[in-house]
C-alpha cells in the first residue's frame, strides 16, 4: 500500500479537528483531516450551542461565522430554566450585554459548516469514510492505517472523540467511570410549554442527580430531549436510561402534560461524555489530543463543543511553534498540556465542585426557592452563570455557609 505523507494528520473532523485544521490553514503546512464518516453526519448531542461556542466561532476564520449565520434550522435561545427536585422553576436569562445569544442547532448542520470551511484551502485535504484502525510510531514519524490507505506524518492530532484510537495508542489510560457521563437523547415534535424566548431547560430530579434531564426547543417545532447521568451511578443503581427518561416523559407533572401531543422522530440514541474532572496527559512524542479525546467536557453542564473548538485552536498554535522550532518531542509538547489547562482548568474544576454539590437535592430546592424570593441572591446565581470570578466567589465555603444556613 502506498503511504501518503503529510506534515500534520488530524484524526476526526468534529469541532476539535476542524477548528485545528482551520487555524492551521494559513501556516503553509500540508494537512490531512481524516474522518470515519462522510459529512453531513449526525452526532449524538443535546445540540446546545452556548454563548461560549458562538464566541469560539468568532475566533475561527470569518467565513465560518458567515456560514453559521446562514444556517436556517437553528433556534436562538436567550436563557435557561432550572427545575429543582421539588418541581420549582428558576428562570435565568443570559446576559445580553454583548448581543450574543446561545442557539440550539442540530450537529448535522453545525459540524457541516466547519467541514465545508476546510474545503476551500488547497493545503488541507479531507478524507471522509476513512476510519483509522491502526496507529504506529517510530522515532521519525507516525504512520496510520485505514482499511484502504496509509498515511505518515511528523505530528498527529487525535480529535477523534470519546473512543479515540489515537489516545488509545499513545496513552492507554484506564477508563474511569467516575469521570464519565452517559447521555441519551431523542427528537420530538410538538412539545409544548416552552418559554417565549426559547429558554433551554435543565430538570434536576432526585434519582438522576447530579445528572439531569434536558428539554431543548429547536427550530421547526422540534425538541431535543435527553438525560445524562454519571456512568458510575448508572451501573451502581442498575439504571436503564431509556426507561427512566420515558418514565419522566409519561408521568412527571412538570413534563408529561407538555408531551400529550408530542411525536417522537427517530429513536433514542446513547453515547458517553468524557468529563474534564481530572487533568490527563494529552500530549507526548509526536501527538496532541483535543476535544473529547482529551476529556474536556464541562463536568456540570455536559457542554463540550466550546472546549473542543478552543483546544483545536490551542493545538494549531502549538503545532505552528513545533514546526518553527523543529521539535515534536514529549518534553516540548508538554507546553500544550500546560496551555490547555491554563485556559480551561479553573472553569472545569469549579464545575466539578458544582457537580458534587448537585448530589444534594435539598440544597438545590433551597437555592431555587431562595433565588425566586430574593432578587439579590438571584442576581448572584445569574451572574455566576456567566462570570467565572463570580462563580468562584459564590462557591467559597464561607459564602455557601452564609447562603444556605442563614
Ligand atoms: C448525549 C450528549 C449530549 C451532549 N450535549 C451537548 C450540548 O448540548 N452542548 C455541548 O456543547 N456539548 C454537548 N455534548 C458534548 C459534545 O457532543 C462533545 O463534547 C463534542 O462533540 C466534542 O467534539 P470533538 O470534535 O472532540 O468530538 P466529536 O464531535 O465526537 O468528533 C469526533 C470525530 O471523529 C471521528 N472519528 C472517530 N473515530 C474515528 C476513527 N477511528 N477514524 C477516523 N475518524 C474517527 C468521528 O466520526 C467524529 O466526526 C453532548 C454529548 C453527548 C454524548
Amino acid at each position: 500500500m502506498k503511504i501518503q505523507n503529510f506534515d500534520i494528520l488530524i484524526i476526526g473532523a468534529g469541532p476539535a479537528g476542524s477548528a485545528c485544521a482551520l487555524m492551521l490553514a494559513d501556516s503553509g503546512l500540508n494537512i490531512a483531516v481524516i474522518d470515519k464518516v462522510a459529512f453531513p453526519r449526525e452526532k449524538i448531542c443535546g445540540d446546545g450551542l452556548s454563548k461560549d461556542v458562538i464566541n469560539q466561532i468568532n475566533l475561527l476564520p470569518p467565513e465560518i461565522k458567515i456560514s453559521f449565520d446562514n444556517i436556517v434550522k437553528k433556534l436562538p435561545s436567550s436563557g435557561v430554566r432550572f427545575y429543582s427536585p421539588d418541581n420549582n422553576c428558576l428562570e435565568i436569562p443570559f446576559d445580553n450585554n454583548d448581543n450574543v445569544s446561545g442557539y440550539v442547532c442540530k450537529r448535522r448542520y453545525f459540524d457541516e459548516i466547519l467541514v465545508n470551511g476546510l474545503k476551500k484551502y488547497s493545503n488541507i485535504k479531507l478524507f471522509e469514510n476513512c476510519e483509522v484502525i491502526e496507529v504506529r510510531t517510530d522515532n521519525e514519524s507516525v504512520t496510520i492505517n485505514t482499511k484502504s490507505e496509509s498515511f505518515s506524518t511528523k505530528m498527529i492530532v487525535g480529535a477523534d472523540g470519546i473512543n479515540s484510537v489515537v489516545s488509545k495508542h499513545f496513552s492507554p489510560t484506564i477508563k474511569n467511570k467516575k469521570h464519565l457521563c452517559l447521555g441519551l437523547r431523542g427528537y420530538f415534535e410538538n412539545v409544548t410549554g416552552f418559554h417565549k424566548e426559547n429558554f433551554i431547560e435543565l430538570h434536576f430530579y432526585k434519582d438522576i442527580l447530579p445528572g439531569y434531564l434536558w428539554i431543548f426547543p429547536m427550530a421547526g417545532n422540534m425538541a431535543n430531549v435527553g438525560i445524562g447521568m454519571l456512568a458510575s451511578d448508572v451501573s451502581k443503581k442498575k439504571v436503564n436510561l431509556k426507561n427512566i427518561l420515558e418514565k419522566y416523559i409519561h408521568t412527571h407533572p412538570n413534563i408529561s402534560p407538555r408531551f400529550e401531543n408530542a411525536i417522537q422522530i427517530g429513536k433514542f440514541e446513547a453515547m458517553g461524555i468524557p468529563l474534564g474532572a481530572k487533568k490527563m496527559k494529552i500530549s507526548g512524542d509526536r501527538f496532541l489530543l483535543a476535544g473529547d479525546a482529551a476529556s474536556l467536557v464541562d463536568p456540570f453542564t455536559g457542554e463540550g463543543i466550546g472546549n473542543a473548538i478552543r483546544s483545536g485552536r490551542v493545538a494549531a498554535d502549538h503545532i505552528k511553534f513545533c514546526f518553527k522550532m523543529n521539535r515534536f518531542d514529549e518534553a516540548f509538547n508538554v507546553t500544550y498540556d500546560k496551555e490547555i489547562y491554563r485556559r480551561m482548568w479553573n472553569e472545569l474544576k469549579l464545575s466539578s465542585t458544582l457537580q458534587k454539590l448537585f448530589n444534594y437535592p435539598g440544597l438545590i430546592n433551597y437555592a431555587v426557592r431562595k433565588a425566586n424570593r430574593n432578587e439579590h441572591f438571584k442576581k448572584l446565581v445569574v451572574d455566576s452563570m456567566q462570570n467565572i470570578d463570580i462563580k468562584k466567589k459564590f462557591l467559597r465555603p464561607y459564602l455557601l455557609y452564609k447562603t444556605f444556613l442563614h
